[in-house]
């Protein structure tokens, strides 16, 4: 790797990235920053040495890319999220900056195992699900495409939790993620906002004046996003709640000391813990809290930043464009209202233009009971300044309805009032409404948005709704987590080009028939079984065969995304090997995790039932390990890392019309594994990519859905017509696998009416799996319908992702090799 060039205007010594170098960078950062002693320190302490060392060398980009965005004045995106799931930063850093054969050498040098020192880093406990990791992807694109980008998000002390599995039952451990010493940041305490709530608000003439009475300082730290190539890396804001100066010194030295920190504790209790349990009314406080936490303080320091670039305010809206993952930062919107009346004099008039041309919003889900409302009289109560601005929007928006002669009606409905349980603030319809672009996540997923749930939008502004289907990045979810196909990549495509263009991978096609081809792809795939054997049998004690069948269904627990319809086919061919024993049944290993949001009761219980039916399967001798089912405690991007690149067949099994995307159907199938989908989020498009050949696809389709539950779905119709499914169903509610408590199962099936229509898919998928087994048996016809799945996932690069948004909502471009000079 060449030198870099210097910022201009000082001179300083930037290391040089050979191994020799590094090992000496290490040590002395060991010495003289963490003041260990190389003779007895830990891995941990050398995992953090490293750390350091690799920050140098990124933290060249990092400032070239600050000075960009400042002296280019260009319009900038500021991607707003509660979650980013990152995963872990050393080896992507690593990676995106090319130094990672350097690094190894240099630990090969120091005697140390340098596999065993990056296994030290925890992944931050920065988000929970596919959003999160969307984000995640996003930020890596951002910076690999050199946009001018900056992510904002909160600093979850405690993350969301560590889930152990004790009894077969979830637990909800803290998750001490920021007790690692996390070198990957840089703290900026001079970054300080205050962020303020409740109180009253007075009208003074027209003009009001918020009077809060709490105060909570949010305090920077920014983590740096390198992007691969090593010439941009953004910043990521992630805010912490800070007592500060706010601290009462005064209680403090009269000697109440409990009522000092009992002040001080509640207000950093805002960036405590991602999702607080939301099924009391406190937690539910104190989760629009941090809501508005994270928006107060991100729009506070986009015009504060946007003053440092320009002289004036006026032009903001053409050089920023602040975009919303789902609703939760919605307060945005309000939040640039008030600064821009408020406090820099603006009209409404000019204030609302602006933040119609700087919002955009992606919507995450249509299920109704993820569509956030907040009570009016909460919103009084916390933010009576926002309240009033949100009632004039909706005042201004509605007038204008009513001009164009909606009926009274459709004003009702598209008010951003929901008057009909309580009064209730609708945060998707302020969204739309403050937004010039509103995006669904797959084609599917937009199409139904438009139809359904913004139907009455989508009349009034069509050209506000787009499509953006996700997306995942290549440098993670192959570089990173499968070396053996970054290798045959490598190799069969010419080069590593195909890490910055996907498309490259269509190259595969053409060998897929390749008998040589499909062996080494067999090696390839054989070696990231055993990596998981070896993780499972290490981590829970239980052994499984890598000749068998890995059928993996992992992501969050929801009844949604039909856990319970994968345990269902399992406690079927459970039951049809145990009748049909001689039969030459294919060997499966079933392979779950996935984590249950700690007040979902029901999803609970179906991690339960998972450790249950595993219990019951593994030890029954009869079976002769023809099925294994194994639950991995603790999902993470980590683990999605081992388990991802070993799948043989990817289970995405939502009911039609319920998983906006889905990102991990990518991942598998970029990955070499088969899909077992019905026809929901980016399946749709999966399937369109890699042909019917390729992809099992079961299931009613979301017209069919519907129309099963027009006429009134009645899932006992099901059960009665099918014995093997009246089997299961009786097994599963009566105990058979809980057989100390018979009736633990009882509601887990039907809670509803099934109201996500297990019964009524189980028929075709379990048909659709006894196929698959078919074709796994053909090795040959099984590895080409995997190369096959690899060479068409180019479109699923988040790079793609980013390129739409940029071109259709942002109007954003890269900074130029001029703006941001890279290596030479
Ligand atoms: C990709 C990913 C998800 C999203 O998975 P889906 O199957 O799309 O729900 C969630 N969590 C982690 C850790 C991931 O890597």
């Amino acid at each position: 790797m060449a030198q870099k060039l210097p910022i201009s205007g000082f001179d300083y010594v930037m290391p040089k990235p050979d191994a020799e170098t590094i090992r000496k960078a290490i040590v002395y950062k060991l010495i003289f920053i963490l003041g260990a002693d190389p003779k007895d320190a830990n891995e941990h302490q050398w995992l953090n040495a490293a750390m350091l060392a690799a920050r140098d060398l990124i933290a060249e980009d990092f400032l070239k890319t600050r000075r960009a965005h400042i002296e280019n004045g260009k319009r900038m995106v500021y991607y707003l999220s509660m979650e980013f799931l990152l995963g872990r930063a050393f080896v992507n850093a690593l990676i995106n900056e090319g130094v990672y054969a350097e690094f190894e050498e240099a630990f090969k040098q120091l005697g140390k195992e340098f596999a065993d020192v990056c296994e030290q880093e925890q992944d931050p406990g920065l988000g929970n699900g596919g959003l999160g990791r969307l984000a995640a992807c996003f930020l890596d694109s951002l910076a690999t495409l050199r946009i001018p980008a900056m992510g904002y998000g909160i600093r979850y002390q405690y993350g969301m939790f560590k889930q152990e599995i004790a009894d077969g039952q979830q637990v909800e451990k803290p998750d001490l993620w920021l007790d690692q010493d996390l070198a990957w940041q840089f703290a900026r305490p001079n970054k300080q906002y205050s962020v303020r709530f409740g109180g009253q608000l007075l009208n003074m003439g027209g003009k009001k004046e918020w009077l809060p009475e709490e105060e909570i300082s949010a305090m920077a730290y920014d983590e740096i996003i390198p992007g691969y190539g090593g010439e941009c890396a953004n910043p990521l804001r992630l805010w912490t709640a800070h007592a500060g100066k706010l601290f009462n010194l005064a209680d403090f030295n009269k000697g109440d000391y409990a009522s000092a920190v009992r002040a001080q504790n509640s207000d950093e209790n805002i960036s405590r813990v991602l999702y607080p349990n939301d099924s009391t009314d406190s937690g539910r406080e104190l989760r629009l809290k941090q809501e508005y936490f994270l928006v107060s303080a991100s729009v506070q320091d986009i015009v504060a930043r946007h003053k440092c670039r320009f002289p004036s305010v006026e032009n903001l809206a053409d050089k920023a464009a602040i975009h919303l993952n789902d609703t939760h930062p919605v307060l945005a919107i309000p939040e640039l209202m008030r600064i821009l009346i408020d406090e820099e004099g603006f009209e409404w008039t000019k204030a609302w233009e602006m933040c119609c041309k700087i919002f955009s919003y992606t919507n995450h889900t249509l299920m109704s009971e993820a569509l956030e409302t907040w009570p009016v009289e909460l919103m009084a109560r916390l933010l009576p300044r926002h309240l009033d601005i949100i009632f004039e929007i909706n005042a201004h928006f509605l007038n204008s309805v009513q001009e164009q002669g909606f009926d009274e009606d459709f004003v009702r409905r598209v008010s951003i009032i929901d008057e009909t349980h309580g009064r209730r603030v609708r945060m998707g319809w302020l969204a739309v409404i403050g937004s010039h672009k509103v995006n669904g996540v797959a084609k599917i997923h937009s199409d139904l948005m438009v139809n359904t749930i913004f139907a009455d939008f989508a009349k009034m502004f069509p050209e506000r709704f787009t499509n953006v289907t996700n997306g995942v990045t290549p440098r993670r979810w192959i570089n990173i987590a499968n070396p053996e196909l970054t290798k045959f990549l490598d190799k069969h495509l010419g080069g590593d080009d195909w890490r910055l263009h996907l498309d490259n991978l269509t190259k595969l096609n053409g060998r897929a028939d390749d008998a040589a081809v499909q062996a080494e792809f067999g090696a390839v795939k054989k070696a990231a079984k055993e990596r998981l054997a070896r993780y499972i049998e290490t981590e829970l004690g239980i052994k499984v065969s890598t000749d068998a069948l890995f059928d993996i269904q992992i992501k969050r627990i929801h009844e949604y995304k039909r856990q319970a319809l994968n345990v269902m086919h399992i406690v079927d061919r459970y039951n049809k090997i145990l009748e049909n024993p001689d039969y030459d049944w294919q060997p499966r290993v079933f392979i779950f995790a996935g984590k249950a949001a700690s007040a979902y009761y029901m999803a609970k219980k179906i991690i339960r039932l998972i450790n249950d039916v595993a219990k019951v399967i593994n030890n029954d001798t009869r079976i002769r390990d023809l099925i294994k089912v194994v639950f991995i405690p603790n999902y993470s991007v980590s683990l999605a890392q081992i388990i991802i690149p070993a799948a043989d067949l990817h289970e995405q099994i939502s009911l039609a019309g319920t998983e906006a995307s889905g990102t991990g159907n990518m991942k598998f199938a970029l990955n070499g594994a088969i899909c077992m989908g019905t026809l929901d989020g980016a399946n749709v498009e999966i399937l369109e990519k890699v042909g019917a050949d390729n992809c099992y696809i079961f299931g009613n389709t979301v017209e069919q859905v519907e129309e099963i539950r027009r006429n009134g779905y009645d899932p006992l119709s099901y059960i009665e017509r099918d014995s093997d499914l009246r089997r299961v169903v009786n097994q599963i509610s009566q105990g058979a696998f809980s057989p100390e408590e018979p009736g633990r199962y009882k509601d887990v099936l039907q809670p509803y009416g099934d109201y996500y229509q297990l019964m009524a898919d189980f028929r075709s998928y379990i048909d659709t799996q006894y196929k698959a087994d078919g074709h796994y048996r053909n090795t040959s016809a099984w590895r080409k319908s995997a190369l096959i799945n690899i060479a068409n996932m180019g479109f699923f690069s988040s790079d793609r992702s980013i390129a739409d948004y940029c071109r259709d909502i942002w109007y954003i471009k890269p900074l130029s090799e001029k703006e941001l000079p890279g290596k030479n």
